[in-house]
């Protein structure tokens, strides 16, 4: 069964002012899409065929690179789209929000340790919030279509949230204002969702 490219799960407007229309029609219908058709092709005829992409993830050493990057790439995206929402923004509440307070100090703190993560990032890349296997969250950044599942990568840990700062990303409407891009990042960010993927992950 070949991995299919998940529908965005609102309009491609839906998240303007913050990621507008076109930039969300490239990134989706370009970008994942190419990443997911790559990833078809790479899978066929070896033994990550039919696996489930977590899988394959956790032992991505055993792959090909076109596996990595698209792989990465067809996963990433799908929490991505995921995570964020129109009128969304604001703070997390419950249980997520007792852990960032007691890993991060504040909620602010948090923001402030994820968009420095993010900006930071050199070239391509992704921003993550993670559950590690002690209970804490921690945040930390990879390079291309790398994520923390990928053993040796970043924090390591269940990403929960992440942020794509490739300049497919924002660059039409932020341009070289990566940092503007990540401060409104946090206008669009699903709680409802980072909290029930917290919740699955524990
Ligand atoms: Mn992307």
């Amino acid at each position: 069964m070949a991995f299919q490219l998940p529908d965005l799960p609102y309009a491609h407007d839906a998240l303007e002012p913050y990621i507008d229309k076109r930039t969300m029609e490239i990134h989706h219908g370009k970008h994942h899409a190419g990443y997911t058709s790559k990833l078809n092709a790479a899978i066929e005829g070896t033994d990550a065929a039919g696996k489930d992409i977590v899988d394959i993830l956790k032992n991505i050493d055993s792959y090909s690179t076109a596996i990595r990057n698209n792989g990465g790439g067809y996963y990433n995206h799908d929490l991505f789209w995921k995570v964020m929402a129109p009128n969304a923004g604001g703070n997390p509440s419950g249980d997520l929000a007792d852990a960032i307070n007691s890993s991060f100090d504040s909620f602010e703190k948090f923001k402030e340790e994820f968009q420095n993560s993010a900006n930071t990032r050199f070239g391509s890349g992704w921003a993550w919030l993670c559950l590690q296997t002690d209970g804490s969250l921690k945040v930390c950044s990879t390079p291309n279509q790398d994520n923390p599942l990928m053993p040796g990568v970043g924090c390591g840990g269940q990403p929960i949230l992440g942020v794509d700062v490739w300049e497919h990303a924002y660059y039409l409407h932020y341009q070289n204002r990566r940092p503007d891009y990540t401060k409104n990042f946090f206008n669009v960010v699903n709680w409802e969702q980072v909290a029930r993927n917290f919740a699955a992950a524990k």
